[in-house]
């Protein structure tokens, strides 16, 4: 399970640190998903990335599956980011040089834990709809197709935890509820799922809904 208690996070400012959560805390089972509204600036990036382990809290704890990843060595870290967590932005972050299936290949090569990587990335290319774009570089497909190509490559290592930050933020209406019905069915039973989104229609489809408000968070 994903565990956070009484997490703060603060970033260094002109005059003095600048507390951007406060105490915030949350608990999710495996298989359960949630969304994090709020204003731009509320902090709801900043707690993905400490929830994803890509920041350290200021104050507080953070532990998935009884693991707190920042008590780990740099190299115990990274390699707790690649397996256990994955990321969806909103910016798709897509290698441009590489194809569909390189790019929802590369969070397996940098070691060779993976066995039937390659079996398992032309699956998720199939669920997300892009078999026949698979060879296809980034600039050459449509908002949608390169947002559906990100989920792919964040659930190729089947991690414990997938973390998308406005997924369908840049997507027209139609593009966005594909993407949407995607996260929601790709979502194998045991994984967590935490979307960040403006959309108060994509957050109501989530089991657990809270906002960002006042640097902590409270369920809407
Ligand atoms: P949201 O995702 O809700 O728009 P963010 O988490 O991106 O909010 O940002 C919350 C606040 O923290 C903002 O005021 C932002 O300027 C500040 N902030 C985010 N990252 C940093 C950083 N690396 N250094 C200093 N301030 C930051």
């Amino acid at each position: 399970m994903l565990k956070a208690t009484n997490v703060s996070k603060s970033y260094p400012g002109p005059r003095g640190a600048i507390e951007v959560l406060s105490n915030v805390s949350l608990s999710l089972n495996p298989g359960e998903t949630a969304s994090i509204m709020g204003p731009s600036g509320s902090g709801k990036s900043t707690l993905l990335y400490v929830l994803g382990a890509l920041e350290p809290p200021s104050a507080g704890e953070v532990a998935l599956d009884n693991v707190n990843p920042f008590t780990l060595g740099e190299r115990d870290l990274a390699a707790f980011r690649n397996r256990r967590v994955g990321f969806v932005f909103q910016d798709h972050f897509l290698l441009p040089q590489c194809t569909v299936l390189e790019n929802v290949l590369a969070p397996t090569l940098v070691d060779h834990t993976g066995g039937n990587a390659r079996a398992r990335a032309e699956w998720l290319i199939a669920q997300v709809g892009l078999t026949d774009r698979r060879d296809h570089r980034p600039a050459a497909l449509s908002g949608g197709e390169r947002q559906r190509a990100a989920i792919a490559r964040a659930l190729v290592r089947q991690p414990r935890l997938l973390l998308c930050d406005e997924p369908t933020g840049n997507l027209d209406r139609q593009s966005a509820d594909a993407v949407a019905a995607l996260l929601l069915d790709l979502q194998a039973r045991e994984q967590i799922l935490i979307v960040v989104t403006h959309s108060a229609a994509l957050a109501d489809r989530f089991g657990k809904r809270y906002t960002l408000s006042d640097r902590t968070l409270v369920p809407r």
